[in-house]
């Protein structure tokens, strides 16, 4: 059964004239999930007891189960494990920031903390990119995720935050999954999240993270959509990447920075590169020397983190000092840096950890 998160307002709208229902009730019934966060059809109380049975025949609402959820021990980041209707499972995680004694914000793009609920959600189970140190990639692909199951992740939380009056504050591309290999339905994903009539969720507080498919680069960029962009960079030698990320067979380092190029040109936006410091692997003032080279003149951005610790790969994470080295050394030569501090350390939060150590 699809979930009713499938479906945007021009398909609800079809769907009721097929229903021989008033043009009116399609909004209305879009207004209910996106901006009351109704959660089932008996929450519908605008709606005839007809027509929220037809609804609970047709469709699933949240279209997945919790298996478990784990609240890191410090509180502020809570991670969900979800299995799909069809059994294959997924991870959405929730952060809290800007509480008072919360100094370092790991998506804060170098801007000041004020309280912010960021989200970060799967867009396929598993992976098929297969970076070597990411718990997801040894996972596998599985397969992509509907639109509608996408944005069910969002709403799943929103749902749980408007009990406590708080909303969804960011949402970052960054769970489980490749989002570029699954363009079509995250950009129906983000387009409904938009929605003026709906949840109303601006582009500009979206991120998507990409392991660097150079193709949907330009497609994105020509787009120019509000979105930020990430890209997984972690190496600055093709043979260095590599050895970790397969995906530098089809598209070297030069050519995922000149779509980076292209991206700035047609949107005039500030690119982010992701950088999972490996210790003694990429974490040296020599690498941090050469990424400034390349990255020179660029409207970029460093997001460096400790690697977080995967069972399928034995390189450690870099230790504090080497980490603020690796950041003065990139910020002297003109690159600005931001160290994000692993979360939810203790909980498996790196993207894939959980549901790999439930399929083992
Ligand atoms: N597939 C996309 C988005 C999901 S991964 C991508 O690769 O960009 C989100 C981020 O987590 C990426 O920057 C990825 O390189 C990073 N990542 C994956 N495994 C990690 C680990 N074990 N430690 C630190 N970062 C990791
Ligand atoms: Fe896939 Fe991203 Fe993990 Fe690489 S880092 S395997 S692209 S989820």
């Amino acid at each position: 059964m699809s979930t009713i998160y499938d479906l945007d307002l021009n398909d609800l709208e079809l769907l009721l004239n097929e229903w021989n229902e008033p043009a009116y009730r399609a909004k209305q019934i879009w207004q209910g999930l996106y901006q009351q966060l109704y959660s089932s059809p008996e929450q519908f109380s605008n709606l005839p007891n007809s027509l929220r049975t037809k609804l609970e025949e047709e469709f699933k609402f949240i279209p997945f189960s919790v298996r478990t959820y784990l609240d890191s021990s410090d509180k502020s980041t809570r991670k969900t494990l979800f299995e799909l209707e069809d059994g294959n499972l997924i991870e959405s995680v929730l952060m809290r920031y800007g509480d008072p004694a919360d100094e370092h914000d790991s998506h804060s793009m170098g801007k000041p903390t004020k309280q912010r609920r960021t989200l970060c959600i799967s867009t396929q189970a598993g992976c098929a990119m297969g970076c070597v140190f990411c718990a997801t990639g040894q996972l596998g692909f599985k397969r992509n995720l509907s639109s509608g199951e996408i944005v069910a992740q969002v709403m799943y939380y929103a749902q749980m935050l408007k009990e406590r009056d708080e909303v969804v504050s960011n949402v970052v591309f960054m769970g489980m999954g490749e989002p570029f290999h699954n363009y079509d339905n995250v950009m129906a994903a983000i387009d409904r999240l938009n929605d003026a009539d709906g949840y109303k969720f601006g582009a500009r507080r979206l991120t998507i993270s990409t392991v660097g498919l150079v193709p949907q680069i330009r497609r994105f960029a020509e787009e120019q959509r509000q979105v930020n962009l990430a890209i997984s960079l972690h190496a600055t030698d093709d043979e260095e990447r590599l050895a970790i990320m397969p995906v530098n067979k089809r598209y070297k380092i030069d050519d995922v920075i000149e779509a980076c190029k292209y991206y700035i040109e047609k949107t005039h936006r500030r690119v982010t590169f992701e950088w999972a410091l490996i210790n003694g692997v990429n974490d040296t003032p020599e690498v941090a020397h050469k990424l400034a080279a390349r990255l020179k003149g660029m409207l970029c951005h460093v997001n460096a983190i400790p690697l977080n610790p995967t069972q399928g790969y034995n390189g450690e994470a870099t230790d504090r000092q080497r980490a603020q080295i690796f950041k003065e050394t990139l910020e002297q030569a003109g690159i600005p840096c931001t160290i994000r501090m692993r979360r939810g350390i203790d909980i498996n939060a790196g993207c894939g950890q959980l549901a790999g150590a439930e399929s083992k």
